[in-house]
């Protein structure tokens, strides 16, 4: 029999706003415990939330960038439930009445294929619980304890539509996600620190077939690797199940990263468990077109226009474009380069090779010692044929190490490249009058010896001279 996987993502993401969601207390990260709260965060009697503008903002932004409807009445709700990290005993959150919905992205599996309309059913906004903590300055305790600096920072959950058939699809979603929500600056995206978490929802059907089968709810998952290595592991168990005509329970499962398997956590709750209701604490939030006309007017150019832009306005192949229009800071980068000298594909392929590979993450491009205005200004060099692109990766190498101007590094370690053909013929001549046998072997047809005196050359001269003349007079001086 064969199955199809059905897969849906939950994604929390963090934004970056100054303040909580509810209060004026501070979101910086690493603080003392319990250093970033007050009354209201703290869940006190009495107190009275007041809803942060930036995060409804933040939130609508998403919404438009992700092809949402942003909802004109919004409510926020009680998510009821008891947990020591909760002081208040419910989190604010939004149910019936969410910011956004019936939404849209398109992934594609790899850039430049073909692409699928992923649906986004709703965003909505809610605050962070705390954190417990059974260690304390790293030594592990018989105690636990709560740090409620998270407490009400800013989410925003972000439902698809039960859409992906692989877990392919559902890193290619993933990293479509995060990539928006960087450029739109409303979260880091960070998914190891824990800033953009995503839980999944999976479920096997026999191919062919329209009723979904039990869906499982996989968490724990801090890396795309993990999500799509999860989602392999949970689809096999899930036939292997089938197969033996065992029944799929409706659980959590979490993931472990040390075994490589789901295992399970509890039974799955509903939403009824929760006792939703609007919070009578917070007003109606009403949004009128003028704010969601403005905010429109305020969003960037996104990845896929970008990817689109960059084609048709560049040259550049899909596979480079989306590359480079998958981090902003790599796409400014690249248009910085070649705003400065004139040639697209070198300044990507400089960008996708060696810059990249000297990147642990594409978005600190802005921090290294080598500026668009030195990479720009390194291959003019090699276009006017003053170095080789040989010559240019040891002056890449300089300036990454030093953030020297290239003609400096070219002037001061002498690399001009020498084109000069007397003085190049002269070497060739040399070369040429060591190995005499190597020369029979040419004129007697054998036509590979030719990269031997091109390296011979080519050692002589440093690396320096220019190949193109070296071949030149190589196969006129050897053709007599
Ligand atoms: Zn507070």
């Amino acid at each position: 029999m064969q199955y199809e996987a059905v897969i849906g993502l939950e994604v929390h993401c963090q934004l970056l706003t100054a303040s909580k969601i509810f209060c004026g207390c501070s979101t910086r990260f690493g603080a003392q415990p319990n250093a970033q709260t007050c009354p209201v965060c703290l869940g006190m009697p009495g107190v009275l939330p007041v809803v942060n503008r930036n995060v409804v903002e933040f939130a609508m932004k998403t919404a438009l960038a992700t092809n949402c409807t942003i909802r004109t009445q919004n409510r926020f709700a009680r998510k009821n439930y008891f947990y020591p990290d909760l002081p208040k005993g419910y989190q604010i959150s939004q149910f019936e009445q969410p910011i956004a919905e019936h939404g849209h992205l398109d992934i594609e599996l790899e850039e430049g294929s073909e692409t699928k309309k992923i649906g986004i059913t709703r965003i909505h906004m809610e605050e962070d619980a705390g954190k417990l903590m059974h260690e304390l300055d790293g030594v592990s305790s018989d105690s636990s304890y709560v740090d409620f600096n998270r407490t009400g920072v800013p989410l925003i959950e972000i439902v698809s539509e039960p859409d992906m058939r692989s877990p392919e699809e559902a890193g290619a979603y993933l990293r479509t996600l995060r990539s928006i929500v960087q450029y739109l600056g409303v979260c880091d995206g960070n998914m190891e620190q824990g800033s953009f978490r995503c839980d999944a929802n999976v479920s096997i059907r026999p191919q062919g077939e329209d009723k979904l089968g039990t869906k499982v709810e996989l968490k724990n998952m801090n890396s795309f690797k993990h999500v799509e290595r999860a989602l392999a592991f949970e689809i096999e168990r899930q036939q292997e199940m089938m197969e033996y005509d065992e029944p799929i329970v409706q659980e959590t499962r979490l993931w472990s990263e040390a075994t490589e398997e789901t295992f399970s956590m509890r039974g799955k709750e509903e939403a009824h468990d929760y006792r939703y209701f609007p919070d009578p604490d917070l007003v109606p939030l009403v949004i009128d077109d003028e704010w969601i006309d403005r905010l429109q007017s305020t969003l960037p150019e996104l990845p896929r226009q970008k990817v689109k832009r960059f084609t048709a306005q560049y040259g550049l192949p899909e596979y480079d474009a989306g590359i480079l229009a998958g981090t902003r800071q790599l796409a400014d980068y690249f248009e910085a380069c070649v705003n400065q000298h004139d040639n697209a594909k070198a300044a990507s392929n400089w960008i996708m090779s060696e810059v990249l590979r000297h990147l642990d993450d594409a978005r600190e491009i802005g921090n290294c010692n080598v500026t668009p205005e030195h990479l720009a200004e390194m291959i003019a060099l090699i276009d006017k044929g003053t170095i080789s692109g040989k010559i240019a990766k040891k002056v890449f190498e300089e300036m990454w190490a030093g953030g020297k101007k290239p003609a400096i590094i070219v002037e001061e370690q002498g690399l001009v490249q020498m084109s000069d053909e007397g003085e190049i013929e002269k070497i060739v001549l040399e070369v040429m009058d060591a190995n005499p046998k190597m020369v029979e072997d040419f004129r007697g047809g054998k036509e590979k010896v030719l990269g031997f005196f091109v390296g011979q050359v080519m050692k002589a001269t440093k690396g320096k001279a220019n190949p193109k003349v070296v071949n030149d007079l190589l196969r006129k001086n050897l053709a007599r």
